[in-house]
């Protein structure tokens, strides 16, 4: 039952925007507590927790909670009642972030590597003026970094696998959801947050 229980359920604003996700174990309290509702993927119908109950009683299918006196549907969307707010707005400049950018690969050579043999490198060195910015701080691994050194990659002739960016994907969802998105969840994804994700 706890592995259900810590699963995840999109939250949609008032507005049906997504905007985090949730375990099923919090989604519950909230739809209990009346602050949220239960969305039915397949018709976007919405469910408060006894209505809940109710549907998950005729339900042929699907992931079920059980409890010792009844079993409901495991919901995989719900949507606030009154919060109409985005949370993270941006994507926050950080050193874990740029290890989600670049998918812990070096930027020069393209290898995948453990997080320890990753440096920050800057595409521009600080010593010629490059800052720490979204733009301009890329993974690399030792070796690339040791024979980039100093200089600006027209001297040396290196090149960067895609040109860093700042990465949109918090701007809808306010969370990476890469790893555990859910079919029933891409219809209240926006295009441009998809598109983001499949590209990185
Ligand atoms: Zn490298």
């Amino acid at each position: 039952m706890d592995s259900v229980l810590c699963d995840k359920v999109l939250v949609l604003n008032r507005s049906w925007i997504a905007v985090n996700v949730a375990t099923v174990r919090r989604a519950l309290t909230l739809v209990f507590q009346d602050a949220a509702r239960i969305v039915a993927p397949q018709d976007y119908s919405t469910y408060d927790f006894d209505g809940w109950i109710e549907a998950s009683r005729e339900a042929q299918s699907g992931r079920r909670i059980y409890s010792a006196a009844t079993s409901i549907c495991v919901p995989e969307v719900i949507v606030l009642s009154d919060f109409n707010g985005r949370f993270s707005k941006e994507v926050r400049f950080s050193r874990r972030n740029i290890f989600d950018r670049d998918e812990n690969c070096c930027q020069y050579c393209k290898k995948k590597m453990d997080r320890g043999d990753l440096t920050l490198d800057h595409v521009v060195p600080r010593s010629r003026g490059g800052t720490s910015t979204w733009t301009n701080i890329v993974l690399a691994c030792v070796k690339c970094n040791m024979k980039k050194g100093d200089r600006l990659l027209t001297e040396i002739n290196m090149k960067l696998l895609k040109k860093p960016i700042k990465p949109q994907w918090a701007t809808r969802v306010g969370v990476k959801l890469g790893r555990i998105r859910k079919p029933s969840w891409e219809r209240f994804l926006e295009e441009a947050y998809w598109e983001v994700e499949l590209k990185a």
